[in-house]
C-alpha cells in the first residue's frame, strides 16, 4: 500500500467518525499483563515512517516523526497515556501528559477530551519551546514565549501542529482542543525547567487530599520509597529519614484556573517536584519524561501508604509526634 493510500484511508476514517467516535468505547477489561509494545505498534501502524507532520503558522521547524523511534516524544505520549490509563490514573479522558524536547525546542501535548488509551500519533499538539530569556523581542510582542502561551494557550495559531490539521477534522462539530492542563504544564517548564509533566486523577491523590484537613501539604518520612524522590536544593535524592513534602492547592471549576495557585505552590515549596490538587489529582514533573514517570509512580505509592498509615493512626512523619491523632489529625 502506498503512503498516499494509507493516509487517505486514515483521513477517511477520521473524516467519517471524527475523534468523538472514540467515545463509543467498549468496556475495557483492565489487563495488567498487556504487551505495551505490541499494542503500540498495532495502534500506530498506518502512520508512515518518518512522517512529516503538517506545519501551522510561520514559526518553528517541520517535525520529523519516526514510528520506530521508541524515545520519540509522540510515541512516548501514546504509550505512557495507555500505561497511565491501565493504572486508573487517566480514566474518563481526565489527566494528561506533556513532554519537552529541549534540543529540538519543541513541546508535545496530549489532546484534551480524548480517551487516553486511544491517542494516535497525529492527535498530539506541538508547540515551539521558548527557552526562558531566549525569546526574540518580536516573538514576545506577538504573544509568544512562555508567558504568552500560558496566558493564551487556546490560540491555535501558536501551535506548530494541531490534530485539526487532519483533513476533514475542521468540518466536524467537535474539533480537537488543546488540554486545559497546558498552562500548568508550561508553568513547570518555565519555573522548574522540567522536561516533562504528568497530570493524573489518581484516587490516592484525591483521597489523601481529603484526609489532610489542617495542613496545606502532605509530609511523610521514614519510608524507603522516599529515596526515589529528588531533594532539589542539594541536587540529590531524599534520604530515608528526611521529609518528602508535597503542597496541596484547592481545586477550581476549570483546570486552567489552577495555574496561578500551582505557580505559587512551586515558588513556596522550592524543593517540590509535585503539587496535589484537592479533590482532583496531582501534577508531577521531572528533568525528563523517565524521571517524571518514576517520581509519579513513587509518589503514588507514598500517597497510598500515607492513606493506610492515617487509617491505622500511624504518624506520617517523625516531626508529627505520637499524639498527632489525639490533636485532631492532619
Ligand atoms: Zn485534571
Amino acid at each position: 500500500m502506498t503512503y498516499e493510500l494509507e493516509l487517505d484511508l486514515k483521513r477517511q476514517r477520521v473524516g467519517k467518525h471524527g475523534f468523538k467516535s472514540h467515545n463509543h468505547g467498549h468496556n475495557h477489561v483492565h489487563n495488567h499483563g498487556y504487551d505495551h509494545r505490541a499494542e503500540k505498534l498495532e495502534r500506530i501502524q498506518g502512520v508512515r515512517k518518518h512522517d512529516r507532520l503538517h506545519k501551522n503558522g510561520d514559526i518553528g521547524d517541520i517535525v520529523e516523526y519516526d514510528i520506530e523511534d521508541e524515545e520519540h516524544p509522540i510515541n512516548l505520549i501514546c504509550l505512557l497515556c495507555k500505561d497511565f490509563y491501565y493504572n486508573n490514573w487517566v480514566t474518563g479522558t481526565g489527566g494528561g501528559l506533556s513532554i519537552r524536547d529541549g534540543k529540538k525546542k519543541l513541546i508535545y501535548l496530549a489532546p484534551s477530551g480524548v480517551q487516553k488509551e486511544k491517542i494516535e500519533p497525529n492527535e498530539i499538539f506541538i508547540l515551539r519551546d521558548y527557552q526562558n530569556g531566549e525569546e526574540k523581542e518580536n516573538e514576545i510582542k506577538r504573544g509568544y514565549g512562555y508567558d504568552g502561551l500560558i496566558d493564551n494557550y487556546k490560540d491555535s495559531g501558536k501551535y506548530l501542529y494541531t490534530p485539526n490539521e487532519i483533513e476533514g477534522v475542521r468540518e466536524l462539530k467537535n474539533t480537537y482542543k488543546p488540554s486545559q492542563c497546558t498552562p500548568l504544564f508550561l508553568s513547570t517548564f518555565k519555573l522548574r525547567n522540567s522536561g516533562a509533566c504528568i497530570h493524573t486523577h489518581s484516587q490516592n491523590a484525591v483521597l489523601i487530599s481529603l484526609l489532610i484537613k489542617k495542613q496545606n501539604y502532605f509530609r511523610i518520612s521514614h519510608i524507603e520509597q522516599i529515596k526515589a524522590i529528588p531533594f532539589l536544593k542539594e541536587k540529590r535524592n531524599l534520604r530515608f529519614d528526611e521529609n518528602l513534602v508535597i503542597p496541596i492547592i484547592d481545586n477550581k471549576n476549570f483546570e486552567e484556573d489552577l495555574t496561578d495557585s500551582l505557580q505559587e505552590a512551586i515558588e513556596r515549596f522550592p524543593n517540590t517536584t509535585a503539587v496535589l490538587v484537592k479533590r482532583h489529582g496531582i501534577y508531577v514533573w521531572g528533568e525528563d519524561i523517565w524521571k517524571a514517570k518514576i517520581y509519579n509512580e513513587a509518589i503514588d505509592y507514598l500517597l497510598e501508604i500515607g492513606i493506610k498509615m492515617i487509617q491505622n493512626r500511624i504518624p506520617l512523619s517523625s516531626e508529627d509526634g505520637e499524639d498527632v491523632y489525639d490533636k485532631g489529625g492532619y
